[in-house]
């Protein structure tokens, strides 16, 4: 699914967060895709796609929402526990990026919109995430992210509720 997602963007004709076009991309993300199982010993932001999906300060640029879009779709599909663990990494870590600067106003907070409403189209992936995913840092960072994008508060405590042998105890005594 996600290979199918990532064709519709014209990669090398946008900016990367390392500064160059973003041909090299692609390249980098079904790396990310295929990691094997033993991958980063249980720890995520072990790869390098954090200066190219945002630059190096955290800054949103134009392959930011065109990553969030096809790592979403990525979602779907079945991932090493180390590909979902960082794939949902970055998803929060671009989140975050977009929700404090969304209200910003000029490029940024174009780039923000659009990444929160990519993020928004597939929230449900999000919350497969949480009540159902392989990963238990996944499933953290899917809370997350939900945390930042549900505007449906009631929903989401819900899930919190629900899912709350599933969180770890600050994401389960988290006020929302
Ligand atoms: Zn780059």
């Amino acid at each position: 699914m996600f290979e199918i997602e990532l064709r519709k963007f014209d990669w090398p004709q946008m900016e990367c967060g390392c500064g160059e076009s973003a041909g090299h991309l692609p390249g980098m993300i079904a790396e990310l895709m295929a990691l094997e199982q033993d991958h980063g010993h249980g720890e995520a932001f072990s790869t390098s796609l954090h200066g190219h999906v945002l630059t190096g300060a955290d800054g949103l640029v134009a392959v930011s929402s065109a990553f969030l879009a096809v790592a979403m779709a990525a979602l779907t599909g079945k991932l090493s526990e180390p590909a979902r663990r960082e794939t949902l990494g970055m998803i929060l870590r671009v989140l975050g990026s977009a929700t404090s600067v969304e209200s910003i106003g000029g490029s940024e907070s174009a780039f923000a919109a659009e990444c929160i409403d990519a993020a928004r189209q597939g929230k449900w992936l999000l919350y497969a995430e949480v009540v159902y995913g392989t990963s238990p840092a996944g499933t953290a960072y899917g809370f997350e992210s939900l945390i930042l994008i549900e505007q449906d508060k009631k929903r989401l405590r819900a899930v919190q509720a629900a899912a709350a042998d599933r969180l770890p105890w600050d994401l389960k005594a988290e006020e929302i």
